[in-house]
């Protein structure tokens, strides 16, 4: 256990010999080198997919260089939201105060841009000065008549995971502004899904064939409007709960909507997540729509799906991601081809979810909250995992060892939801998994 910083030991568990719950949900522990980024980072994964939205950084232009086009985050539309503006505070600037530059930037990108409204991120060194975003927001929505949101996230506020809040706030801030004319009965509003590599548009095409009305996207593929009229839906559908469930509880309070927790990862939850929508409205026909297409689905997916289990089976998974569900809906995806997952870990998860892992892996499998590179690499190798699974920050980890990897976060190219997207993720395993140039590393 010499890997294991002494504050951390209970951050680890092993399932099936370790009864003790978990001890997560707390600060990263300082020194570790924790995998979490800062409360402007988890702030801006989850505003950015907002494409009609004008995105500026109030803070030194190497936080916007961090986050610049930080996701894929496809649209169908406008792509507003891939231009990353910054106010590039300098010395002078962290003397005297930044407002007067702030003004100018938003006026000026207003001018230019003319979006359906603009959020305006502060990072640490706002936090530390002081300037009074939330005054020059006030003035120029009055001056412009377009939504102008502070987004409070100086990063040494906390970890990602409370930049999420700050963006469920911001973006609450929108919610309810617009009424469109008519919104149909049994319309939902996705969160939760940014549309990484077009997921979205798999999902959308699923509820189009149950009769399901999409009302608003939120964030991926997301407009302004749409997200203005969040509020006229009947039911929040959330993923990657992790980030979004504090808006689903406030829209729950506010405007009495409520939510249900899916994953589109994996065919089993993939179809539940269906089901169960069907089952909110309490809609007969709209459950055969579901049952029919989750038949087809089926049919088309499993032969494909058989060809990959026969060549995976007995290869072995470690899997670290930002949000434990995610990790959980991974665990059941790879055991459909074969492959045992011998290490799970997340930045976020909750006791709820780690109880859950443990249950549902095999005996001895690690189970990890905030880890960091030592203890990854460390358990990579004394479990001899074949592949690793995880998001920017561990491809680094991966390839150092010698290990194939699969980007399930920010920048994959292929959508891994849906029935399409669990191919595609089968796909990536046995290509990455069984790739030759594995033998030629150390
Ligand atoms: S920690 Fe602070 S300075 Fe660093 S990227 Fe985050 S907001 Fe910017």
């Amino acid at each position: 256990m010499a890997h294991i910083l002494d504050e951390r030991k209970g951050q680890v568990s092993v399932a099936g010999a370790n009864v003790a719950t978990i001890d997560c949900n707390k600060a990263s522990l300082a020194g570790s080198v924790s995998q979490r980024a800062c409360v402007f980072c988890g702030s801006r994964v989850v505003l950015y997919p907002i494409v009609d939205a004008l995105h500026l950084i109030h803070g030194p232009i190497g936080c916007a260089a961090y986050t610049w086009d930080i996701r894929g985050s496809l649209s169908s539309g406008p792509e507003l939201h891939r231009l990353s503006y910054c106010t590039d505070l300098q010395e002078k600037d962290v003397i005297f105060g930044g407002v007067k530059k702030l003004y100018e930037a938003i006026t000026e990108l207003i001018e230019l841009h003319k979006p359906k409204a603009a959020f305006i991120y502060t990072t640490c060194i706002v936090g530390v000065i002081g300037d009074d975003v939330e005054q020059v927001c006030r003035t120029i929505e009055d001056e412009a008549k377009i939504p102008i949101i502070p987004v409070q996230a100086p990063g040494f506020q906390g970890s990602k995971k409370d930049g999420y809040k700050v963006a469920c706030e911001a973006i609450f801030r929108l919610v309810g502004t617009k009424s469109k004319p008519e919104t149909p009965a049994k319309s939902i509003n996705i969160l939760g899904d940014f549309n990484l590599a077009g997921e979205l548009w798999i999902l959308l095409d699923y509820y189009k064939r149950m009769g399901v009305h999409v009302n608003a996207t939120i964030t991926g593929d997301g407009r302004v409007d749409d997200i203005a009229n969040a509020h006229n839906a009947a039911l929040n559908v959330v993923q990657c709960s992790g980030s979004m469930n504090y808006l689903a509880k406030m829209m729950k309070d506010t405007y009495n909507i409520p939510s249900m927790r899916v994953s589109y990862f994996g065919i089993e939850d993939m179809s539940d997540a269906l089901y169960d929508v069907a089952r909110f409205f309490k809609d007969d026909e709209m459950m055969d729509k579901a049952r029919e297409l989750v038949k087809e689905e089926f049919a088309k997916l499993m032969p494909q799906l058989t060809w990959y289990k026969e060549r995976l089976t007995g290869k072995k998974a470690a899997i670290y991601v930002g949000g434990a569900f995610k990790a959980i809906s991974l665990v059941k995806a790879l055991r459909l081809i074969g492959v045992e997952t011998v290490i799970v870990g997340s930045q976020t998860g909750t006791e709820e979810d780690y109880d859950l892992i443990k249950k549902l892996c095999n005996e001895g499998t690690i189970i990890l909250d905030d880890s960091n590179p030592v203890e990854l690499s460390h358990f990579v190798k004394e479990k001899k995992a074949d592949i690793f699974i995880g998001g920017v920050k561990e491809r680094p980890i991966a390839h150092k060892i010698g290990l194939g990897f699969c980007d399930h976060n920010h920048e994959r190219k292929e959508p891994l939801a849906g029935y399409e997207g669990m191919i595609n993720f089968a796909k990536e395993i046995y290509a990455t998994a069984m790739s030759p140039v594995w033998k030629f590393t150390k």
